[in-house]
């Protein structure tokens, strides 16, 4: 399954959110204390922690809402949006703690995982239901095509924000070693 997985229609399976007007402007991204994460699917952890940050100052500013439903098991409880692109700011999904930890932890307990998807998978096609036990090269096929350019998410080629709202944003984001700003 995964050799043949098309990438571009995994990402079009993600949720898709539409953005709001601002309702205040948060005058800096939130820095964090913690260390970086790991990469995941080919995002390394300054791209997923940018990432964060700029999905942060959209919910501060009240241009995104607030996941409240997990997308799995349509459980509230401590649910959070979770990236499987973070070149795609406005495509995270809302997973509660448990699904969330069960997908992270997928690749070395897998059996726990397919349990879930198979207990709530729909029509099996939900990016859930098909994301492989190793993950995949998002990060990779997106530069291939886009180069560095997808990685600079305030300004992205391929998930364009607003000029409105990029006009708002602060100049805190977490520095990319390769994206070159004047
Ligand atoms: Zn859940």
């Amino acid at each position: 399954m995964t050799a043949s997985l098309d990438i571009d229609a995994y990402i079009d399976a993600l949720p898709s959110h539409r953005l709001r007007q601002p309702l205040r402007v948060p005058l800096a991204y939130q820095e964090s204390p913690w260390p970086l994460l790991r990469a995941y699917n080919g995002f390394t952890g300054e791209e997923r922690r940018r990432g964060g940050q700029l999905i942060g100052w959209l919910q501060t500013a009240g241009c995104l809402a607030r996941p409240s439903r997990c997308d799995i098991c349509r459980s509230r409880e401590r649910v959070a949006f979770h990236s499987e692109s973070y070149y795609h700011a406005l495509r995270p999904a809302s997973l509660c703690n448990a699904c969330h930890m069960a997908l992270h932890k997928r690749h070395f307990a897998w059996d726990a995982w397919r349990r879930i998807v198979g207990a709530h998978a729909v029509n099996g096609r939900e990016w859930w239901a098909i994301t492989p036990r190793h993950g995949l090269a998002i990060a990779e096929h997106l530069r291939a095509r886009h180069g560095w350019a997808a990685a600079d998410i305030e300004h992205s080629p391929i998930a364009p924000l607003p000029d409105a709202i990029t006009a708002l944003l602060p100049g805190n984001m977490l520095h990319h070693s390769r994206i070159f700003t004047p």
